[in-house]
């Protein structure tokens, strides 16, 4: 059987990923995680049955438990979504973001290298190595213009530049060892089982507990969102049809202003959970969820504006996003309110939604 080791599958967009493989490809899936405090087995509770599925718990950025995985399952691609994800976190420390994102898929670039010269040169050229990155690559846009796959890198953060310099090394594990490596840069996406440190999630349970909604600077600062089973399908495309060395920007054309997100959510809210039927609203006297919005310092060095071109993909490999913007925000809206035990389960370890990456030292 062929075997897919998915890395970080515990994660938001990795348990995704997961459950599409299996549904959608006859493949064995292994998903190796660390399990930090973003992944949580509970996102992957009723695929655990599933006679395709296997788990490992190991780090990305340990080279003899990777070596031991591949020569255990003899894999014919690799989905890397193992990072550290959180901007704010990455101000904080971002030590942890180098040893992951960076040496990590250098392991696994390393570990691949090895592995395929004691393959067949048939299972060589059929292999794959997807790198999933981000378009925070691409740095910070004006008013105007998108990102094509051809923009150069200008990172602003620890985050964007520790999964930038990801990206180089999967491009130099191309051109100098012929290891058939794919990128894909996404714009942010939202849907189930996002930890609820990210903006939409944590706008819908603060919302739901009757807490404040907290918008950094000014609300005006533009992402292009895309519904995670729309980015799971990209991987799967350029997984199926992508050429090795190429890279693939993925993204809807979905921008709006962090204000007009929580908006939304706050319109969604007030239809499915209307605040006279919500204690946590009542006892403030308060009638709309719009009324929790709080403006708050704004995150050092926030980029202000993203937007992705994604006609390659669609173009090349025939991808387009199925679900809309609003669609989406009310799947998820409603998925976070019936999935509350899932909520409590991953805020158990230290997260507690509070305000993280204010907290360092100005140079
Ligand atoms: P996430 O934080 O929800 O999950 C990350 C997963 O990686 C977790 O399960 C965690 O336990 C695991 N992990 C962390 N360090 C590890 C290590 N050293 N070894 C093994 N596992 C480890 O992240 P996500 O939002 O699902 O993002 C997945 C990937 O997609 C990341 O590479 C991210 O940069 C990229 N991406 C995310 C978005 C987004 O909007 N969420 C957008 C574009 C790209």
């Amino acid at each position: 059987m062929d075997t897919l080791i998915v890395t970080g599958g515990a994660g938001f967009i990795g348990s995704n990923f997961v459950r599409l493989a299996l549904n959608e490809t006859r493949r064995q899936v292994v998903v190796l995680d660390k399990l930090t405090y973003a992944g949580n087995l509970c996102s992957l509770d009723e695929l655990a049955r599933h006679s395709r599925f296997v788990f490992e718990r190991a780090d990305i950025s340990d080279q003899s438990a990777m070596e031991r995985v591949f020569s255990c399952y003899q894999p014919s691609a690799l989905v890397n979504l193992a990072a550290e994800t959180h901007v704010d976190r990455s101000i904080e420390n971002p030590r942890p973001f180098i040893e992951t994102n960076i040496v990590g898929t250098y392991v696994l670039l390393e570990t691949t290298r090895k592995y395929l010269k004691t393959r067949s040169t048939r299972k060589q050229t059929r292999f794959r190595f997807l790198q999933v990155s981000t378009d925070e690559v691409y740095g910070t846009l004006g008013p105007a213009g998108r990102f094509s796959e051809a923009t150069p890198y200008v990172p602003n953060s620890p985050y964007a530049a520790s999964k930038a310099s990801a990206d180089h090394l999967m491009r130099a594990y191309f051109s100098t060892f012929g290891v058939p490596t794919l990128v894909t840069n996404c714009s942010n996406n939202y849907g189930p089982f996002q930890f609820p440190e990210k903006l939409i999630p944590l706008m819908i349970l603060n919302a739901i507990e009757g807490m404040s909604l907290p918008i950094y600077g000014d609300g005006g600062n533009i992402r292009d969102w895309l519904y995670v089973e729309d980015h799971c399908r990209g991987i799967m495309a350029v997984l199926k049809k992508g050429k090795p060395g190429e890279k693939y920007n993925i993204g809807a054309g979905n921008e709006r202003t962090n204000l007009q997100i929580v908006d939304g959510i706050c319109r969604c809210l007030d239809k499915v959970l209307p605040p006279s039927e919500n204690p946590a609203m009542q006892k403030q006297g308060l009638s709309s969820y719009k009324q929790l919005k709080t403006l708050v310092p704004d995150r050092p060095g926030h980029d202000r504006r993203y937007a992705i071109d994604a006609s390659k993909i669609r173009k090349e490999l025939a991808w387009k996003p199925r679900c809309d913007l609003e669609t989406g925000l009310a799947k998820t809206v409603c998925w976070y309110i019936e999935n509350r035990s899932w909520c409590k389960q991953v805020q158990e370890g230290k997260y507690k939604r509070e305000r993280l990456g204010l907290d360092f030292e100005p140079h």
